[in-house]
């Protein structure tokens, strides 16, 4: 088995084992594609929602945030062009019966394309050390170049498929490429097919005058139709922006690779209004502080790339996601859309009400342009807890499963451990609890070994152990250990306070950026 799977079991098992994450109705064999989060992963969860929400609403004086529901009047997603075109291509494997999304299985294509490409780069730096240049590389050696020139035309003739709605032509280039089912290796395939990828439903009691709704396969149009409501009664002149964390649901075609990709899953966006053609160097800005909101976590610069999109949706005058290095390779974790006036224009049209903003320094009313940052929580969420899950070796041959969580985030700041529950060690410790659980999330364990208990809080990935011991009761001192470096120091029971605060406070994170 690759390595890159048995990384990516243990991300699950681990989440599993230590309550971040379960299979949805798991007793009923679980949902494909939903999952519930557990009592850690509720909580990490949540911190990483607050990290977001402060990042936008707190630290940007011109954004402010909103909880728009879920059901929407059902002609928004004939407005915002979801009825008419949120569809993925999908083709079946007529052998082993299986559905693969049609513009994925040429996508992997070309990553296995990629991989060669990267290959090649790798052995050069290698070779050449320190003097190695990649951008010259890259646009001189004939192999590295001969991988692009293929997987540029591979991929533009999928877009120019796509975009003409020419499914026969998916085909084609499927059959072309002798693409297999990757796990049969079948090439026996039907024809593609157009999916629409929103959840229906129905309002109202009776069969009759019942009304079909959707689930909201994305926030922001949420954000779309309050733009004036919110616009007014903040009184925010432009550019200024609006927030939203919520569910959104797609019935994906393919679920694979846990949360990464979901059926019920949240997004946190923001969608960001400005005057016509003052828009692109907007977008640029979002860009750069999004990529700083990520880096400010410290998963590692690496982990990341910026992906331009050259094909753009009709709305788009520039798109860009933020790839991260997930265990299944580089893939989307958030998309910066410039995303003109399209859906503020399109929701006039369909409703008949102006959604205009009258700008007093020009004079003039206008429908604002918007560039949108979405970001998947999930999938957040996932990138954070598979970079922070490690196996060390100590110095002493002796191995433990640390998650690294940056420490705000973490789910439970500190573990209260008595080294024995006799002699008043457990009262005091209890003591200890009850004057900090007011400033943090704690725990207060008495069970096993204090090894033991150390080890359980690093595999959750608790900053800090506080042990209460005999020496406590008298010099009212206890011993805290680092979870990262595992260094411990005899502190002040009277510091723990601000010594906890210090590393794990939110303040600690947003002050980076
Ligand atoms: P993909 O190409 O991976 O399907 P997308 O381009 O359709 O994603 P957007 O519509 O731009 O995604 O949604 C914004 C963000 O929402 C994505 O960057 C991703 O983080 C998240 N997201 C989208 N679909 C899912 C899903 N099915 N499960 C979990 N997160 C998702």
């Amino acid at each position: 088995m690759a390595k890159q799977e048995d990384v990516f079991k243990k991300v699950i098992s681990h989440a599993k084992e230590y309550g971040f994450i379960f299979p949805s109705s798991e007793i009923y064999d679980g949902l494909s594609a939903v999952y519930d989060y557990g009592q850690n992963g509720a909580e990490l969860k949540n911190n990483i929602k607050s990290y977001w929400w402060k990042a936008m609403t707190q630290l940007n004086e011109n954004i402010v945030g909103i909880d728009s529901a879920i059901l929407m009047h059902p002609t928004t997603w004939k407005a915002s062009g979801h009825v008419d075109a949120f569809n993925d291509p999908l083709i079946d494997n007529k052998d082993s019966k299986k559905r693969f999304r049609a513009d994925v299985l040429v996508e992997d294509y070309c990553a296995k394309i990629e991989e060669k490409a990267q290959k090649e780069i790798e052995k050069a730096a290698k070779r050449f050390g320190d003097a190695f240049d990649k951008a010259q590389f890259e646009s001189t050696n004939p192999r590295v170049m001969e991988y692009r020139e293929k997987q540029s035309i591979i991929l533009n003739r999928l877009a120019r498929s796509l975009e003409n709605e020419d499914l026969a032509d998916v085909k084609a280039l499927i059959e072309e490429l002798e693409i297999a089912d990757p796990d049969t290796g079948s090439k026996n395939w039907t024809e593609v097919r157009q999916f629409n990828l929103m959840f229906g439903t129905k309002l109202g009691a009776s069969a009759d005058n019942a009304m079909d709704l959707y689930l909201r396969p994305e926030t922001a149009q949420g954000i779309f139709v309050n733009f004036l409501n919110v616009q007014k009664t903040s009184r925010h002149k432009l550019p200024f922006g609006i927030a939203q964390i919520g569910k959104a649901f797609r019935n994906e075609i393919v679920a694979r690779q846990f949360i990464f990709r979901m059926r019920e899953f949240e997004q946190m966006e923001m969608q960001f209004f400005v005057a016509p053609g003052t828009e692109l160097g907007f977008y640029e800005e979002w860009k750069q502080k999004r990529l700083n909101w990520h880096l400010a976590l410290g998963l590692g610069a690496d982990n990341y790339k910026f992906h331009d999109h050259e094909k753009l949706a009709h709305y788009a005058n520039a798109a860009a996601d933020i790839e991260f290095k997930f265990p299944f390779g580089f893939k989307e974790l958030e998309g910066i859309h410039s995303r003109t006036d399209f859906d503020l224009t399109a929701h006039e049209k369909h409703s008949g009400r102006k959604l205009q903003y009258f700008d007093n320094e020009r004079n003039e009313n206008y429908v604002p342009y918007v560039v949108e940052t979405s970001v998947g929580l999930d999938r957040l969420f996932l990138a954070i807890f598979s970079t922070a899950l490690k196996d060390e070796v100590l110095e002493d041959g002796s191995e433990r499963t640390v998650l690294s969580l940056p420490p705000a985030l973490a789910p439970v700041k500190a573990a209260i451990l008595p080294l024995m529950k006799k002699d008043g060690l457990g009262e005091y410790a209890e003591k200890i609890f009850n004057d900090l659980k007011y400033d943090f999330n704690l725990i207060y364990e008495e069970k096993d070994s204090i090894g033991k208990r150390y080890r359980r809080n690093d595999a959750l990935g608790t900053p800090f152990c506080i042990t209460v011991d005999h020496d406590s009761l008298t010099d009212h001192t206890v011993t805290l250990r680092d979870r990262d470096t595992m260094q411990q120091e005899r502190v002040a029971v009277a510091d723990l306070r601000s010594i906890i605060d210090e590393k794990t406070n939110m303040r600690t994170l947003l002050s980076k950026l």
